[in-house]
């Protein structure tokens, strides 16, 4: 799969488009390069993309064994990545057995984005094509950020390259953008007239890529700063986050519920970028940078064994049973699930994989998860017992 990235890039369009300043800014912060996540990704979408061409019957029986037998030498691959390409060809062949008679899928399709974003181009991970309507699906292996199809400028450009692409020959009026995300076993699509996604394009992209392209200053922060290669150096994030300290509180003494609900808006926000600062501020020192009022100090550690066979051996020859010095663990359950598969060992394990209610979290109104109803479990769950308030 290719690994050019255009300086408008489709996956990074979320930014740009809301923010077209960080196009410009970004060029003068230090790529982090790739990170394991992202190789693991690439390894995810090479193996999908090779499942789903021996389904189709692209590849020979023999070509598909050879290039399967390369990516299983991989340090990322296991059990976990098998299952969920699996997921991601089944959901794929779904899609296209849906489509209209005659739609025809092709994989790896390289897009044209320049219509709307000067240099630009994507690949999408396939393309369906019919006379009634093109989809563009995307396979995302992550599963730290739940991804919809709604409004994700990334599948829309996808959508749009697709549509321009292959308008000429078929007759379709309508795009469907859909993500497949099999480790939290979702796809979720969306379904949007052409000539809208056309006036979308037009609208509020292409000005946008003008002025990202140009250097624009202009600059707004939100919730796509997160993926900013400026995020930690940003004054404009910086301005955004500490609006909170210039909160305009009421007079009374006791801040009110709506005051509390603003505070907790941007706490969020606050308190990742703090992180994000203090990170790049850590590994900036560590380089020999010095910032004024503060040092490295050595951080607080635990103890540890120097050499674990040593130390068994000596307290064995000191008179202690081998039995006492070991305990057995289980594996935990992502481990578990990287080995047996996912499917598999809620299969095998049946009721013997449970998963208790969470700890009560306040999240906003707009969060998808439904409202939980406030019982006496979870309050009990949430409030120090006390043999805890005795040990403060
Ligand atoms: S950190 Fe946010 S506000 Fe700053 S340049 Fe990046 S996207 Fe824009």
């Amino acid at each position: 799969m290719p690994t050019k990235h255009a300086r408008c890039s489709a996956s990074a369009a979320h930014r740009w488009i809301n923010c077209p300043g960080s196009v410009a800014l970004s060029d003068q912060c230090p790529d982090p390069g790739t990170s394991s996540y992202a190789d693991e990704g690439t390894l995810a979408h090479s193996l999908a993309e090779l499942k789903l061409r021996h389904a189709l019957k692209e590849l020979t029986t023999g070509q598909y064994k050879k290039q399967l037998a390369k990516i299983q030498q991989s340090d990322y691959y296991n059990a976990e990545m098998d299952e969920a390409t699996d997921f991601y060809v089944d959901a794929v062949l779904e899609e296209f057995a849906a489509a209209d008679e005659g739609a025809e899928l092709m994989i790896e399709q390289q897009l044209s984005l320049e219509q709307w974003i000067p240099e630009g181009f994507g690949t999408s991970d396939v393309v369906i094509v019919s006379n009634t309507q093109i989809q563009a699906i995307d396979l995302k292996y992550g599963k730290g950020i739940k991804v919809e199809a709604k409004n994700n400028p990334q599948l829309r450009l996808y959508g749009l390259g697709a549509a321009v692409l292959f308008g000429s020959v078929y007759d379709f009026d309508t795009v469907k953008t859909t993500v497949i995300q099999p480790r939290l076993d979702h796809v979720d699509s969306e379904v949007v007239i052409l000539k809208e996604l056309l006036l979308w394009g037009e609208e509020e992209v292409a000005p946008r890529a003008i002025m990202a392209m140009e250097g624009t200053d202009y600059m707004a922060a939100g919730d796509w700063c997160r993926f900013c290669p400026a995020k930690t150096r940003c004054r404009k994030r910086a301005e955004f986050n500490l609006e909170l300290a210039r909160m305009e509180f009421q007079k009374p003494p006791l801040l009110s519920d709506e005051e509390i609900g603003e505070v907790l808006a941007k706490a969020d926000h606050l308190q990742k970028w703090a992180e994000e600062v203090n990170q790049y501020a850590l590994e900036q020192a560590l380089a020999g940078k010095h910032f004024e009022g503060w040092k490295l100090v050595e951080g607080r550690s635990i103890r540890k064994y120097a050499d674990e066979t040593k130390v068994a051996s000596t307290l064995m020859a000191a008179g202690f049973d081998e039995a006492m010095l070991y305990q057995r663990k289980l594996n935990g359950i992502t481990e578990m699930e990287k080995l047996v598969g996912k499917k598999k060992l809620a299969a095998t394990l049946g009721d013997l994989l449970i998963k208790p209610a969470g700890k009560p979290v306040l999240v906003p109104e707009s969060d998808k998860r439904e409202a939980s109803n406030t019982t006496e479990a979870a309050k009990a769950d949430f409030t120090n017992t006390d043999d805890e308030i005795a040990s403060f």
